[in-house]
């Protein structure tokens, strides 16, 4: 893409009231802009990087056998009634239409799933099931501070999964701990995030956080140092010792809570008598597993772990674009290298604009793409372009016919 072309703009400051890390250069860069606290517009860098990540998210829930669909935002009162939720969440927005009628918008979806699944689940042969969604959550948060890591409308990964044996669903439980794993692995905080051992409310015994250690953290957890578990704040003092280990010694760290994975046992589907047929064709209520992940908010943990004081510094495999072009007066042969790109299917932004040399260089530290690839009359006349990784100091001369072998 040509950077003339881009409707957005950087911008040299961070707007007031923007502290955390993530809104500062998340805006600035133009990757996303504040509607009102907590509201957000993806901008297109900004939307690059979330299909990115929903993409690998996508291919780790497919490898364990969930399908993908999509329920609706507006829910009717009367299944948030029949689960008790109506009164009793703080978070949940309620919405009135002029004939008076109730609804919510969806801050998570049991409320839908579990009436869902009493139409398509009638037999033990059914299960174990598993149906995951992308969709947009709504929650009254009241502290909407933190710009994209707590939103009121933010865009959440949400998987069930429905069992009759609880060892099925404890199994189920570990498959998805594994992928949730590899979805951090692959989004670049897989160093960063710790599984954390979390109490499981009312509904069962525990449940386990993905938690990244970071200074924007609204959490404090406790990492074992023997195992490199971690324990939720909240349980740590019913819990001394690492529940996992025996250890006995903790590093307090602050962490964002990046995903949440969850037993619910029958709490949703008992409301809803969502019931199949045992072996023996005797009807058997089923219980379920729940499991989460804020992308919006992974996109901000991400730009929390990986920016220096320039800007972001985007893992290769969320990067917007693989390379950031740059030309310093020399449009003909970047013209050249950037038809390469696009040919060779090479994700390229193209800084196409006249301005200084100065600008470009700011702008590419703030966007963060990883490799940077400058064509100047200097470059040309050391015998090529001059390529540089984001995270390096100084880049180096070669050839422009190896830029295409070195980046793919
Ligand atoms: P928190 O304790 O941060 O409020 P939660 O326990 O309410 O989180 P869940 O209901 O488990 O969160 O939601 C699943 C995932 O959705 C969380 O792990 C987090 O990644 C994301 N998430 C939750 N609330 C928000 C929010 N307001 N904005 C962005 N992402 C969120
Ligand atoms: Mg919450």
């Amino acid at each position: 893409m040509r950077q003339s072309q881009l409707f957005t703009k950087t911008q040299k400051n961070a707007p007031a009231g923007e502290v955390s890390a993530n809104a500062q250069f998340l805006t600035r860069g133009g990757f996303a802009d504040k509607l009102m606290a907590g509201v957000y517009t993806i901008l297109p860098l900004g939307l690059r990087v979330m299909k990115k990540i929903e993409n690998i998210i996508r291919e780790e829930m497919d490898a364990i056998g969930a399908q993908e669909f999509e329920m609706p935002a507006l829910h009717p009162k009367e299944n948030w009634e029949k689960t008790g939720r109506w009164n009793k969440m703080d978070d949940l927005y309620k919405v009135k239409d002029s004939s008076g009628r109730e609804f919510a918008l969806g801050p998570t979806h049991e409320e839908v799933i579990a009436p869902l699944m009493k139409k398509f689940l009638n037999s033990y042969k059914d299960l174990p099931f598993a149906a995951y969604q992308f969709q947009t959550k709504f929650r009254m948060e009241l502290r909407a501070k933190s710009g994209i890591l707590r939103g009121r409308e933010f865009l959440m990964k949400d998987l069930y999964s429905f069992h009759i044996e609880e060892n099925d669903l404890d199994e189920y439980y570990e498959k998805a701990k594994a992928a949730y794993k590899k979805v951090f692995d692959r989004c670049g905080i897989g160093r960063k995030t710790y599984v954390t051992f979390a109490s499981g409310g009312s509904f069962s015994k525990y449940s386990h956080e993905f938690q990244t250690v970071t200074a924007a953290g609204e959490d404090t957890i406790y990492i074992c140092e023997k195992c490199q578990n971690a324990v939720n704040k909240e349980i740590k003092s019913e819990t001394p010792v690492c529940p996992i280990c025996g250890g006995k010694k903790f590093k307090v760290e602050k962490a964002i809570e990046v995903g949440n994975i969850f037993k619910l046992m029958d709490r949703f589907t008992k409301p809803f008598d969502l019931k199949v047929a045992d072996k023996k064709g005797k009807p058997q209520m089923l219980i379920m597993g729940c499991y989460g992940i804020g992308l919006s908010r992974l996109l901000g943990t991400i730009v929390e772990v990986h920016h220096d004081e320039k800007g972001i510094i985007w893992p290769e495999s969320v990067a917007p674009f693989k390379v950031h072009l740059i030309s310093l007066g020399k449009g003909k042969e970047a013209e050249g290298i950037y038809k390469n790109f696009l040919a060779k299917n090479i994700e390229v932004l193209f800084d196409d604009r006249d301005v200084s040399a100065g600008e470009k260089f700011a702008d590419a530290d703030l966007i963060g793409i990883p490799r940077r690839v400058v064509v100047s009359e200097k470059s040309l006349a050391g015998g090529g372009v001059e390529v540089k990784k984001r995270d390096e100091k100084t880049g180096k001369v070669i050839p422009e016919k190896e830029i295409i072998g070195l980046i793919h």
